[in-house]
């Protein structure tokens, strides 16, 4: 069977173990038949992410903290795809009044979660000789209330907002811009939302297809973003959530 994503390189960003978002893309871009870098945030994800990255024969796996220097990702020569799989928040932020947020807390969300997209795109784009896919990760908080979700949907408002203009300025360079809005998953970054289990049982017995997101179903849409199926779409949001987003009452 021909292969995706044949020829095609991709820099991932976002693995920090194998439940990460990230780490399913990655699985599903080699099996696609893309070339992957890998990179993690600091020295406490070292050992794993460069263990997952040596089983999946990624060229190359290296540290990059998104609060700081992006130029080694300019670095890196011709590249196709790039996924963002970030996001922070302060956890005393995902569990106290939303009014209560803090200015420090606030601003660190949007700093790691939405301000790291533009400073991606920027540094990687130049890269892009070919044109390219550039995809982010988003959450139906962006455009709900969602309980304890809090300054993380509004960073995700930004995040989406975000994917538009980048969308609408890196368009002439053949480059894609685009969201992929992930039901939720048990993972790291999840956990850090109180009552996390509870969102998971009420989606499955709400979501049409009444059942919760699996982070290979999240990856094929990044396959499919990635690769030239994906050619005429841009600065949308796609969910993949077994059609939550769709419910009312
Ligand atoms: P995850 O495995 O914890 O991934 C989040 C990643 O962001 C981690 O690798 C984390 O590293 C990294 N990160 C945080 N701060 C960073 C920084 N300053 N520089 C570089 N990397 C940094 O969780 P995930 O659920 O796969 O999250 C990936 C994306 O999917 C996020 O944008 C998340 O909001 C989105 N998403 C998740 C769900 C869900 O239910 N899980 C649903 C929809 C959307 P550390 O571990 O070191 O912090």
């Amino acid at each position: 069977m021909p292969q995706l994503l044949e020829g095609k390189t991709a820099l991932i960003l976002g693995v920090a173990n194998k439940w990460s978002i990230a780490y399913a893309i990655a699985q599903a871009f080699v099996r696609e038949g893309a070339k992957i870098i890998l990179t993690y945030q600091g020295e406490r994800l070292q050992q794993t992410v460069q263990e997952l990255g040596a089983e999946l024969g990624a060229s190359q796996v290296f540290e990059c903290d998104v609060t700081k220097d992006l130029s080694k990702l300019s670095e890196l020569g011709r590249l196709d795809i790039v996924v963002h799989s970030i996001a922070f928040a302060n956890r005393e932020d995902l569990s106290r009044p939303f009014v209560e947020t803090s200015r420090e807390g606030f601003l660190l969300a949007q700093e790691v979660s939405v301000f790291s997209l533009v400073a991606v795109a920027r540094a990687t784009a130049p890269l892009m000789t070919e044109g390219g896919a550039l995809m982010t990760l988003t959450y139906l908080g962006s455009t709900r209330v969602l309980t304890n979700y809090n300054v993380m949907g509004v960073a995700k408002a930004g995040l989406e907002a975000a994917v538009r203009y980048l969308a609408g300025e890196l368009g002439e360079k053949k480059i894609r811009v685009n969201a992929i809005s992930a039901g939720p998953i048990k993972t790291a970054a999840a956990r850090g939302i109180k009552d996390f289990s509870k969102i998971l049982e009420l989606v499955a017995a709400k979501a049409p297809l009444r059942r919760n997101t699996d982070p290979s179903e999240v990856a094929d849409m990044a396959v499919f973003l990635g690769s030239d199926l994906g050619r005429g779409v841009t600065g949308d949001v796609l969910f993949v959530d077994s059609g939550f987003h769709i419910m009312g009452l």
